[in-house]
């Protein structure tokens, strides 16, 4: 079996968390570290019982809260070398016990789950999405995913769950404020997901009996929960997907957590 809640998701900080029912652990830690512990609270979780931190990859969004908690619960935080190499000052101090490496492609086991970091294109030294497993059960982490390519759609099949980036629209934000190198970064094969690829990503899926969705990291100035939501369902309806499927589509919140999932097919 395995359970899952987003604790937060946006461009101002991401984290997850992950169980096997019986051993928590995060996926990415994007915010103070006692912001983590408040919405850990919310969940009855004990930041002691957690058996790690991994990391997706080195931008704020995704380690702020990292160094501090290992520091405080004595966590192991998990990356690849890239990741390492390059987050290493920004996070502080790590223990040397509580490195721990993985590599990309290399599938390595977290309590009573499986763990596959893959390849993602984003402007980071060496960004990974993940997918968790269960015996019978899958759920995928696909954010900051600068382009949704054939090797990544074969990874995250066949997922119970697939929590995907939906950042922005592309019309919102090249009508907003943003400087236009920062629009060019965002829209680039190396930046993030807009809403229309996510939803051509999610017609493919559903093709492919995948039902769960969680959108997620969502732009707070280039696009809004109900746009990224209605572009989502446009797009299903467009290809007459939605007839006699139960497709939930849902989005990960930056301000509260979201709703617990668990899978458990034995
Ligand atoms: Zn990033
Ligand atoms: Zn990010």
């Amino acid at each position: 079996m395995i359970k899952f809640c987003s604790l937060v998701s946006g461009s101002a900080g991401n984290s997850y968390v992950f169980s096997d029912g019986l051993q928590p652990f995060l996926v990415d830690a994007g915010l103070s570290g006692k912001q983590i512990e408040l919405r850990l609270e919310e969940l009855d979780i004990d930041p002691r019982t957690l058996s790690g931190i991994l990391i997706t990859h080195e931008h704020i969004d995704h380690i702020k809260g990292a160094g501090i908690l290992s520091r405080r619960y004595d966590l192991p935080v998990y990356a690849n070398q890239g990741t390492w190499r390059a987050m290493e000052e920004k996070i502080g101090k790590v223990a040397e016990k509580n490195r721990k490496t993985f590599k990309t492609n290399e599938v390595f086991p977290m309590g009573g789950l499986s763990i596959k970091p893959y390849k993602t294109s984003h402007d980071a030294a060496e960004s990974v999405g993940f997918t968790v497993s269960a015996k019978h059960e899958k759920i995928s982490i696909a954010t900051d995913i600068g382009c949704m390519t054939p090797a990544i759609l074969e990874e995250i099949m066949g997922s119970d769950l697939v929590v995907l980036e939906a950042n922005h629209d592309v019309e919102v934000l090249k009508a907003g404020s943003y400087p236009y190198s920062l629009k060019r970064r965002i829209l680039s094969d190396e930046g993030h997901l807009s809403n229309d690829a996510a939803g051509d990503c999610i017609c493919y899926l559903v093709e492919n009996h995948v039902e769960n969705f969680i959108l997620a990291h969502l732009s707070e100035e280039n696009n809004f929960p109900e746009l990224a939501l209605s572009t989502i369902q446009g797009k299903l309806q467009e290809r007459k997907l939605l007839g006699g499927k139960k497709i939930n589509v849902d989005i990960a919140f930056r301000n509260r957590i979201g709703r617990v999932y668990e899978f458990d097919k034995s």
